[in-house]
C-alpha cells in the first residue's frame, strides 16, 4: 500500500476502529456471526454481495464458500489486509477492499448488503448519508440485511443502541421494511450475547 493510500485510510478512520485491530475487538469471534447464518437459511440471497463494514471477514468468507459472489469494504486497513488473507488461505474468490461506507458510489453494483454491526456506530447525521450511500450501490429489488444492537441491551459501554423505530424511520423513503426481529450479537466478551436488531428491508 503507498503512502498516500495509507494517509487516506487513516482520514476515513476518524472513530479509531483502525487502532482496534491492533488487538482484538471485541466483535472479532473468529466464525460468522450466528444471526448471519440464520439470514443465509431462511432468506434467498442473490449476488453480488457487499459485506460493508466487514472487519476480518468471517461473514463475508461464509458467503463465499455457500458460492455467493462478495466483497467485503472497511475502513480499517488491517481488517482488510486479514480479510484477504483469509481469502487467499481458504481458497476462496471474495475480496477485500477499504472503503468509506459514507461513500459508496464508484464501490459496484450489488443485489445484496450485508451490515453486521455498522448502521449502530453512525451519528443521526451520518446515519442519513449512510442510508443514502446503500442506496446508491444497491439495485431496485436488492435487500439490505441488518444485524445492530437494541435498545434492550442495558448499559452504555459499546456503540449506540437503536430502537425499532429508528429504523424505520431511517428506511421510510425508498425502501421496504420487510423484517424486524429480536436477535443476539456475538461477542468475545463476558457477556457473550448482546441483545440485537436481525433486518431484512428491500430497496425499491
Ligand atoms: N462486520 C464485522 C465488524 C463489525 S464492527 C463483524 O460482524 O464482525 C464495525 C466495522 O465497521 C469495523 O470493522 C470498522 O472498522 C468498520 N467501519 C466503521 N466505520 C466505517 C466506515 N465509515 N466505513 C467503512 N467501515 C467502517
Amino acid at each position: 500500500m503507498s503512502l498516500n493510500e495509507d494517509l487516506r485510510n487513516v482520514a476515513l478512520d476518524a472513530n479509531g476502529f483502525e487502532s482496534s485491530y491492533q488487538g482484538v475487538p471485541p466483535w472479532e469471534i473468529g466464525r460468522p456471526q450466528a444471526e448471519v447464518l440464520k439470514f443465509y437459511a431462511e432468506g434467498e440471497w442473490k449476488g453480488p454481495v457487499l459485506d460493508i463494514g466487514c472487519g476480518t471477514g468471517e461473514n463475508a468468507l461464509f458467503l463465499a464458500e455457500k458460492g455467493l459472489e462478495v466483497i467485503g469494504i472497511d475502513s480499517a486497513p488491517t481488517a482488510i489486509a486479514r480479510a484477504n488473507q483469509k481469502s487467499k488461505e481458504r481458497n476462496l474468490s471474495a475480496s477485500f477492499k477499504t472503503a468509506n461506507a459514507l461513500e459508496l458510489a464508484g464501490v459496484g453494483r450489488f443485489h445484496s448488503i450485508l451490515d453486521s454491526g455498522l448502521f449502530h456506530v453512525f451519528s443521526d447525521e451520518d446515519r442519513l448519508r449512510y442510508v443514502q450511500s446503500l442506496a446508491s450501490v444497491l439495485n431496485p429489488s436488492g435487500i439490505y440485511r441488518l444485524l445492530c444492537f437494541s435498545e434492550r441491551e442495558p448499559g452504555t459501554w459499546g456503540p449506540r443502541r437503536v430502537c425499532e423505530d429508528e429504523i424505520r424511520n431511517a428506511f421510510k423513503n425508498g425502501w421496504r421494511v420487510l423484517e424486524i426481529r429480536p436477535a443476539l450479537f456475538e461477542t468475545n466478551l463476558e457477556k457473550p450475547q448482546v441483545e440485537a436488531w436481525a433486518c431484512v428491508i428491500e430497496r425499491v
